[in-house]
């Protein structure tokens, strides 16, 4: 059935989220899209959704409740409309505005690049926003996994990662060899494949005004600004320079960037001012092992931002504990990092943390605090009682290991075990 005649029909109850001037106006039953995924998606967000509405119900008594709204996309959307990511359920997020999704099988070879940035790509969800804090219990490679507590904002459409690339022997790259031998004197090899990066004063700026705005909101210390421009000078470098001049001519008076702190105050930071750094993105990686609590929040470039998440993420636990919001000006839509790790669905064993985590920041921001601290305080609790799932288990000594299920159950009933 071609995707544009698949109709979706809503919850019967709640009401839509309403993008306003002033921000978004959250009702009290939000209706929010949900995307299973493939794999073991089903399974983790079966689980995260018991969680997330534990602890709403918890926190708010009955006065504030989601309505799931399921939309195909992945591999059973395909099998059943044809499409992998049908046009109906781009249009119930950008209608509904902020969704959460499992993770979904990317088809290997030709057409589709990825179905997580065509949702990025068509809903312009610029920034891919990735906590990383050590939960304690929690296995790590590292002697103190707990001096890590960052936010990583990765910029989600451009680099290049934005899929403007060419086969070797292709007419267009044949062409685009051509054109740089001839008018830019640049040899390139004749049997190169082609790829473009490119880097905008929008795409940056809007991306680190949300870092910055973050850290403003979140009492955050600093925000660095990852980037290799001592070698890229006029993509990486100029997002380093346009992140210092959006911190300077829009929050001047809530940032010091480091030059001015140690002229001025001796590297001192008035209080209540955020810190704007920046630091090559190599050294980046060496930094978050060695110092990390350095470090706050970081703002990147895509490609850079995609290996510094991976790679931090493995400093306090790993992927299934990993968990993202890719977010436009309005629009969110909250993930695991992980993937669908075929191999295990329907086997009720993998680790739904990770779904539960991005659960967590879905809720802060519905502004939800409340229920968002009591559902990963939850969280916390059952792993601090070594009840957790085969991954973590076969690293803690004297652990339980639980099914995805029993584990969710333990959440629901460390939530409503919490104080109220
Ligand atoms: P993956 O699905 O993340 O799985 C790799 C391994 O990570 C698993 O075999 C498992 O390790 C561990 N793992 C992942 N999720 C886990 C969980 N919840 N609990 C416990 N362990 C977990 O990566 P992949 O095998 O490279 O990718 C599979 C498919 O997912 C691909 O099609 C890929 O494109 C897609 N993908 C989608 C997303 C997304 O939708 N956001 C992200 C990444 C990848 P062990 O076997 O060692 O226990």
């Amino acid at each position: 059935m071609p995707s544009e005649r698949l109709v979706l029909r809503p919850p019967e109850r709640g009401h839509k989220i309403l993008i306003a001037e002033a921000g978004l106006r959250i009702p009290d039953d939000p209706i929010i899209p949900v995307i299973e995924g493939d794999g073991i998606g089903p399974e983790v967000v079966h689980a995260a959704a018991r969680a997330i509405d534990a602890a709403i119900a918890d926190t708010f008594g009955g006065r504030r409740k989601i309505a799931w709204y399921p939309v195909p996309a992945g591999e059973k959307a395909m099998f059943q409309y044809g499409e992998l990511l049908p046009q109906a359920t781009l249009a119930a997020i950008r209608e509904y505005v902020v969704a959460i999704k499992g993770p979904m099988t990317t088809p290997v070879g030709g057409g589709f690049r990825s179905l997580n940035v065509a949702l990025r790509k068509t809903l312009d969800l610029y920034a891919n926003v990735r906590p990383v804090y050590w939960i304690p219990g929690m296995p790590s490679p590292v002697t103190h996994p707990e001096r890590l507590d960052v936010v990583i904002f990765r910029e989600g459409t451009e680099d290049v990662y934005a899929g403007i690339e060419w086969e070797e022997g292709s007419p267009e790259a044949i062409r685009m060899i051509e054109i740089l031998e001839k008018e830019f004197q640049t040899q390139v090899r004749p049997d190169s494949g082609i790829g473009v990066k490119p880097i905008s004063e929008t795409g940056s700026k809007r991306l680190v005004r949300k870092a910055i705005r973050y850290a403003i909101r979140n009492r955050r210390r600093s925000v660095t600004l990852v980037h290799k421009g001592n070698i890229m000078k006029y993509t990486e470098g100029a997002f380093r320079a346009w992140g210092y001049e959006v911190a300077q001519d829009e929050f001047g008076d809530r940032t010091i960037p480091w030059e001015d702190a140690v002229r001025k105050y001796d590297g001192k930071v008035p209080a209540d001012t955020i810190l704007i750094k920046d630091v090559i993105a190599d050294n980046m990686f060496q930094q978050l092992l060695l110092r990390p609590e350095e470090y706050d929040v970081l703002a990147t470039t895509n490609l850079n931002g995609d290996y510094l998440s991976d790679a931090a993420a493995a400093q306090i636990g790993g992927l299934g504990v990993a968990a993202g919001g890719n977010m436009g000006d309005a629009h969110a839509v909250f993930e695991p990092v992980h993937g669908s790790a075929p191999k295990y669905a329907g086997m009720d064993k993998v680790n739904p943390t990770a779904e539960m985590l991005a659960g967590v920041m879905m809720l802060e921001y519905l502004g939800w605090q409340d229920a968002a601290v009591r559902l990963r305080d939850a969280v916390r609790k059952v792993v601090a009682s070594k009840v957790v799932t085969y991954d973590l288990a076969r690293q803690m000594p004297g652990s339980k290991e639980v099914s995805t299920s029993v584990f969710a159950q333990a959440v629901v009933e460390a939530i409503h075990g919490a104080p109220r």
